[in-house]
């Protein structure tokens, strides 16, 4: 028995640091980038080896040629806002600038060169957000009706006399059935922006109309 010493430290080489990452990136995840925390799902490598042999995980990247600068310089401060907001979902918190660079593809230098601080970054995004959900109010619960809910009576009889005084689903009619009882319905509901006018008005009995408002739920 010979005692040979075999140097275990120097056995991985950037290379095969590299393939593996492509290996995790192209076969496993059929992804054009990877996360570091995609990768270390899946990677023969740990940690402690990509940074001996690379300094960070980003360094890797360009060494390994994989998509990441470049894709940056392209990022409107909303798609960083987009990305934050996912992130900031995800971790149900308050995201760090190293979460951001772990959870994305992005490296801190697209948050450094466009708000100059991580801080102003988050407080723009919030006023962002701020700004965003009160635009999505408005434009959300504001219909302008040109005409008021309920129709005049005479145009009740109108629509009344148009259907023939029936139910236009199942013909049901207080004329023949005393216990019938007719509504006016929006064909295109009103609080869906449809308007009180003849064209979309129709005459229901009561259970027809009830049965139409449930399945609008
Ligand atoms: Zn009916």
């Amino acid at each position: 028995m010979e005692f040979n010493y075999i140097d275990r430290t120097k056995k991985i080489t950037d290379d095969e640091i590299i393939n593996d990452v492509l290996y995790v990136k192209n076969i496993l995840l059929k992804k054009d980038k990877i996360t570091s925390r995609e990768y270390f799902q899946f990677s023969k490598f740990g940690k402690k080896a990509i940074t001996n042999h690379f300094g960070s995980w980003n360094n890797l990247l360009e060494r390994a040629n994989i998509e990441k600068t470049r894709k940056y310089k392209h990022l409107s401060k909303e798609e960083i806002f987009i990305l934050i907001e996912e992130i900031w979902l995800k971790l149900k918190k308050q995201p760090t600038i190293r979460e951001f660079e772990e959870f994305t593809p992005h490296t801190k230098k697209i948050i450094l060169n466009k708000f100059g601080k991580w801080s102003i970054c988050l407080k723009e995004f919030v006023k962002w957000e701020e700004n965003r959900s009160s635009n999505f109010d408005s434009f959300d619960f504001t219909i302008k009706h040109k005409t008021p809910r309920e129709p005049s009576k005479s145009l009740r009889y109108d629509v009344l006399k148009r259907d023939n005084f029936k139910c236009v689903i199942c013909g049901k009619s207080p004329v023949t059935n005393p216990n019938i009882e007719l509504h006016i319905d929006h064909i295109i509901p009103y609080s869906c922006g449809g308007e009180t006018i003849i064209c979309n008005l129709q005459t229901l009995c009561s259970e027809c109309n009830l049965g139409k408002s449930n399945k609008k739920d």
